[in-house]
């Protein structure tokens, strides 16, 4: 791992983080690439670009202040753990669940979160489902997801985990703007309302275009959402 650009990148994004949190990162992307060496985990990227798009644009929330100490956080749709883990390894304080439909993914990180040494839960589920169980439904501070659905989706796979006065924040590049209209009706639908949309700038990437987009959880999400698994992503909401 090339530990000063993301040790750079990191100081230029105004993102704290200690000696442990560096051997963190360096000790998960050796079990990474353990593992894509035997399964199709993650794509594989070269080593300055795992950096910035999978570990510095993990850590964009961070850079806002949108995640307080202690938040109970889920990371749904994770896949090979982002942006749950970078975010983890950087704030060990968070009490974070990981939540994947893939059992590989889950499997790999249990895994990864013994050998790294941080504690958290990991959930092999729909979001559709572990959305309807009392111990998963409206118990979480904050919602985070990258690369699993479209804005409106979204909102139906996450707001229902966020408690009233929690938010969900969606990673999104440029196009978010032209998803608005519809996230914000899906929202309005799921208890929620449309924040806003953060930049989120990766350092030295001035043509990726990478944003936040962050939905407050206003009030609950009523009883019938989420759908049944699959029908958020067949009709959507908005
Ligand atoms: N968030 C990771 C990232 O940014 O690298 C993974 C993105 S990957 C393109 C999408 C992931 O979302 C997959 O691991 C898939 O299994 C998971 N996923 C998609 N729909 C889901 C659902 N309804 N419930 C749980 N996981 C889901």
């Amino acid at each position: 791992m090339n530990r000063e650009r993301l040790a750079n990148g990191l100081t230029q994004m105004g993102v704290a983080f200690d000696q442990t949190a560096m051997e963190r990162f360096e000790a998960f992307h050796a079990i990474l690439d353990e593992y894509n060496a035997r399964m199709d985990l993650t794509a594989v990227l070269d080593e300055d670009e795992r950096v910035d798009r999978h570990d510095l644009d993990s850590a964009a929330p961070l850079a806002q202040g949108l995640l307080v100490p202690s938040a109970k956080v889920i990371d749904v749709g994770t896949g090979a753990g982002f942006p749950g883990m970078p975010l983890l390894i950087l704030r060990p304080d968070l009490e974070m669940t990981f939540l994947d439909a893939l059992q590989k993914r889950i499997g790999f990180l249990t895994d990864a979160l013994s050998r790294l040494g941080l504690k958290a839960t990991t959930l092999h589920a729909r979001a559709e489902d572990a959305a309807r169980m009392e111990a998963h439904r409206e118990q979480y501070d904050a919602a985070v997801s990258r690369a699993v659905a479209s804005a409106a989706v979204l909102a139906e796979l996450t707001l229902p985990f966020v408690k009233t006065g929690g938010a969900a924040i969606a990673w999104k590049g440029p196009g978010v703007q032209d998803e608005l209209t519809a996230a914000k009706r899906a929202a309005f639908v799921l208890g929620g309302a449309v924040r806003g949309v953060y930049p989120a700038p990766i350092p030295g990437r001035d043509d990726w275009q990478h944003m936040l987009l962050v939905t407050d959880k206003t009030g609950k999400t009523p009883k019938p959402y989420p759908r049944k698994a699959g029908t958020p992503s067949k009709k959507p909401l908005a």
